[in-house]
């Protein structure tokens, strides 16, 4: 496990899928997505490490309902008893795994037959979970965190700011594959022209309040994270002008 800056830490022992972040907080840990099915272990070994137990797990956020982002988390739920939440629009897809699709690009909807049965493969499986208590944008949590509404990628995905500690936990929203931050790739973001707005409104609502980014793929950023979300935004909306 990896301390990414204090009290976030990232289970890298799932390997090299979406990330899973632990935040420790006064009452607890709070587990930030839950991996590719069968990563229970994992993560309560991780939550383990930090001297804590099953029970300390206060709750469970989702930030949208992707197989690599809630593929254990019935099964955590199980074996902590935390509460689940995810927004609002999104529990439609924590309940119903398998409506998620790719993208309506000609690419998305040619393998569209392809994902659905990917989905019934173990690996790949999801039991569904409904969420406990969902929430919107804005809302706050006792761990610090606001929620904010980011979609693109999928209709209620949420990323989590903390104003405090200047930490935005990203999810999918934006990813930092090699180094490079960027949008969420597009066969698998229906609604890319959101994607974009989230990642605007990432930029110019809270880029003055970030300098830790984490995403649930690529690399954390430590420090600067405003500026790269603005550089990202110029590049987008650059390449918008251009087209
Ligand atoms: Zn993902």
């Amino acid at each position: 496990m990896q301390e990414i800056v204090p009290d976030l830490w990232d289970v890298d022992e799932i390997g090299p899928t979406a990330h899973v972040y632990l935040w420790r907080w006064a009452e607890g840990v709070t587990i930030i997505d839950t991996g590719m099915p069968g990563s229970t272990d994992k993560i309560l070994a991780a939550v383990g490490t930090l001297g804590l137990q099953p029970s300390d797990v206060k709750r469970i956020i989702a930030t949208h309902g992707d197989v690599d982002h809630i593929g254990s988390l019935k099964a955590l739920k199980r074996a902590t008893g935390a509460p689940v939440i995810c927004h609002t629009v999104e529990k439609e897809l924590l309940e119903h795994p398998n409506r998620r699709k790719p993208a309506g690009t000609p690419l998305g909807i040619l393998i569209r037959p392809l994902f659905s049965l990917a989905m019934l493969l173990p690996q790949f499986h999801v039991e569904p979970q409904s969420p406990d208590r969902t929430h919107v944008d804005g809302d706050k949590l006792p761990e610090g965190f606001t929620i904010i509404h980011t979609p693109g990628h999928t209709p209620g995905h949420i990323s989590l700011l903390h104003p405090e500690r200047r930490i935005l936990i990203a999810g999918d929203a934006i990813h930092n594959r090699g180094g490079k931050l960027g949008a969420p790739p597009p066969l698998f973001t229906p609604d890319m022209e959101n994607a974009h707005r989230s990642i605007w409104k990432l930029a110019k609502k809270y880029g003055e309040e970030i300098d830790t980014i984490v995403c649930g793929h690529g690399n954390p950023i430590v420090s600067g994270g405003g500026a790269r979300l603005q550089g990202l935004v110029d590049h987008i909306f650059e390449a918008e002008t251009r087209a």
